[in-house]
């Protein structure tokens, strides 16, 4: 991330200085002492939610989710639209006084673009061919000519030079672009009969080539007049970025130990990532933004990873490249990967563990336990499922360095199905739910200062 200044590594003791400064003591209590013991203590317990609860504000989280979504648009890992999500998000977190650091990683990916009119035209929203071959930084503008099912009688004369579209179904994939590259076509897009996107490898294309769904194909049809720009590059380098806060409370109050949260930023070609995973960084830099104002007696951190959808890249570089004494210092990761659909049947809020083995053996740990005994304090009892076994994002990887780690996440409560239009160009803002988030934000807010302020009370004693 060459272009976030140097000066980001180095303001970190003015951030922290800042940060205790603007730290307003909240009560910890509106229980009054002539309460019943036993009421006395759900009274407190709920007051104490209410610190942080209250502070949530679900068009904060929106906001973000636009930035990310529209204004950026798809994040796929290493591409400059990642790096500019992990700037903004940088930005976001040192802005709240956060010390930011950005972690760069190696990992090496093919991104395909087509812009209709011109390069500085509407961005249609393309999956890089698998095997394309690549354009320079500028990439290729001409004309779009529409070849059919891309047998060599469907290309027409004026396909030498030009951008053939082809309708996928009639060829295989290495006909398509073959037949292409010998009509003289400078380049291939091959659309969809439906909405999906796809992907397609040919070994070596002579070509560059993408391909889209059938709505975006339509786009590209009608501005054949107007032309369109093929580009397709290779990148190097993805990036994590990881904010921390001090603990704030002094003496024997602050404990050395360290409470994270992640979400992934990146997301998979051809799709603007609204509920996977923009919602999860959003409503991650509404908790930073809470937490920042709040006492705490842990180190708290925030790590927005990034190519997650490529292997879980970010998160294991960072969570493998700790030193030990650090990594014996985590006592929690709450990890947050889809938390914000609006799809009626994914109405259940799992909470997914690698602990147990997932069959009789329960996959509880201290997140779980955390996560579900505040969805019943804050009356979410009935919506959530924890724990459940799944792996599958980025608290995969701290389960891996053996912190108790739990990724939140929107399911269906009978399949365990994620909403139909995950990993698609349909994954947009307007599929996502102010509700479903501030529902998610409530819960993990409401479990993770509970932890950070005094672990979990009555926890079973074991490791996790
Ligand atoms: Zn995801």
């Amino acid at each position: 991330m060459n272009h976030i200044p140097l000066s980001r590594r180095l303001l970190a003791g003015v951030g922290a200085v800042a940060l205790i400064a603007a730290t307003a003591p909240a009560a910890t209590s509106a229980s009054g002492g002539a309460a019943p013991a036993a009421d006395s203590r759900g009274a407190s317990d709920q007051a104490h939610d209410k610190i942080v609860t209250a502070r949530i504000d679900a068009d904060r989280i929106m906001g973000h989710i636009e930035t990310l979504t529209v204004d950026i648009g798809p994040r796929v890992a290493s591409s400059p639209e990642e790096d500019a999500a992990a700037s903004y998000i940088a930005d976001e977190l040192e802005s709240l006084g956060y010390d930011v650091e950005v972690q760069e990683f190696p990992y090496v990916n093919t991104v395909g673009y087509l812009h209709v009119g011109g390069p500085d035209g509407t961005a249609l929203l393309v999956r890089a061919g698998g095997g394309s071959a690549l354009t320079d930084g500028d990439g290729i503008t001409a004309p779009v000519v529409d070849a059919g099912f891309g047998s060599p009688a469907d290309f027409p004369a004026a396909t030498a030079g030009a951008i053939a579209l082809v309708q996928r179904g009639g060829n295989t994939f290495a006909d398509i672009v073959g037949n292409a590259a010998e009509a003289g076509a400078v380049g291939v897009a091959i659309q969809n009969d439906d909405w999906r996107i796809f992907s397609a490898t040919v070994a070596d294309s002579p070509i560059p080539f993408v391909t889209m769904n059938d709505e975006q194909g339509e786009l590209l049809r009608a501005a054949a007049d107007d032309g369109a720009t093929l580009r397709m590059n290779r990148y190097q380098t993805s990036q994590n970025v990881i904010a921390t806060k001090a603990p704030t409370l002094p003496g024997r109050g602050a404990r050395d130990e360290v409470v994270i949260f992640s979400a992934h930023y990146d997301s998979v070609p051809a799709s603007p990532g609204a509920s996977d995973n923009a919602s999860g960084v959003a409503v991650m830099l509404e908790l930073a933004r809470i937490n920042a104002q709040l006492p705490t007696a842990t180190e708290i951190r925030f790590a927005a990873v990034g190519a997650e959808e490529v292997g879980l890249r970010g998160s294991r570089h960072y969570a493998q490249n700790l030193p030990a004494a650090e990594r014996d210092r985590i006592i929690a990761n709450f990890n947050m990967d889809m938390v914000g659909t609006a799809s009626p049947e994914q109405n259940t809020l799992f909470m997914n563990t690698l602990n147990g083995t997932g069959v009789d053996d329960p996959a509880d740990n201290l997140v779980s336990r955390a996560g579900r005994q505040a969805a019943e304090r804050l009356g979410y009892g009935d919506i959530v499922r924890s724990p459940y076994h799944r792996g599958a994002s980025d608290h995969q990887a701290f389960h891996e360095i053996g912190v108790p780690a739990v990724n939140f996440i929107w399911r269906d409560p009978v399949t365990a199905a994620l909403e139909p239009t995950y990993h698609q160009p349909l994954d947009t803002i307007d599929r996502v739910s102010p509700d479903r988030l501030r529902t998610a934000a409530e819960i993990i807010a409401a479990a993770s200062y509970r932890v950070i302020r005094h672990r979990v009370p009555g926890r079973p004693a074991d490791g996790g």
